[in-house]
């Protein structure tokens, strides 16, 4: 890339960032859920559980925060969880070409690709999970996390089945 082409790029950027609107944190899911009443349905028949749940989720000084929201709620705000998305990709893009530009003006090999994040804990880092789609999932197809549509699903044997949250014991 040259230094001319590198400089369009970082001005593309900049005015795409200049473009994008509120940017919420966190993320949406929608999900079903078994509740804490004895005998109800929901403890035998999957299809009977709870929901669909719209949430959320973000974290406050390193805590989960979670607020339900309506499904009026879910779609006016949704356009924001995106944004955020995206000016978290262009952002990354910009300090991989400036990285890129400095390496050229210091003749310095090109920068290799960031190393992979590793939990705090030293788990194994697990690359972002997809999304999941079922068609037998109720509602028809539902579409969310891997996890979202593992909980939604009626089918035993759910190709996300693994992904399924374990029941809740109480
Ligand atoms: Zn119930």
């Amino acid at each position: 890339m040259t230094q001319h082409e590198a400089e369009r790029r970082r001005r593309q950027i900049t005015a795409e960032i200049a473009r994008i609107g509120f940017c919420l944190p966190g993320s949406l899911t929608e999900n079903f859920r078994r509740c804490s009443t004895s005998g109800c349905h929901c403890h035998h028949d999957h299809a009977s559980l709870h929901g669909p749940y719209r949430l959320w989720t973000r974290k406050v000084a390193g805590k989960t925060v979670t607020r339900i929201l309506s499904a009026e709620q879910y779609e006016r705000y949704r356009p924001w969880i995106e944004n955020a998305k995206k000016l978290h990709e262009l952002v990354a893009e910009l300090e991989q070409l400036s990285a890129a530009v400095m390496a050229d003006q210091e003749a310095w090999p090109e920068p290799v690709a960031p190393p992979m994040i590793t939990s705090p804990r030293g788990r194994r880092a697990k690359a972002p999970t997809p999304g999941g789609k079922c068609r037998s999932a109720r509602a028809g197809t539902f579409e969310g996390s891997a996890r979202t549509v593992a909980a939604a699903c009626p089918r035993s044997r759910c190709r996300l089945m693994r992904n399924r949250p374990k029941p809740s014991t109480r």
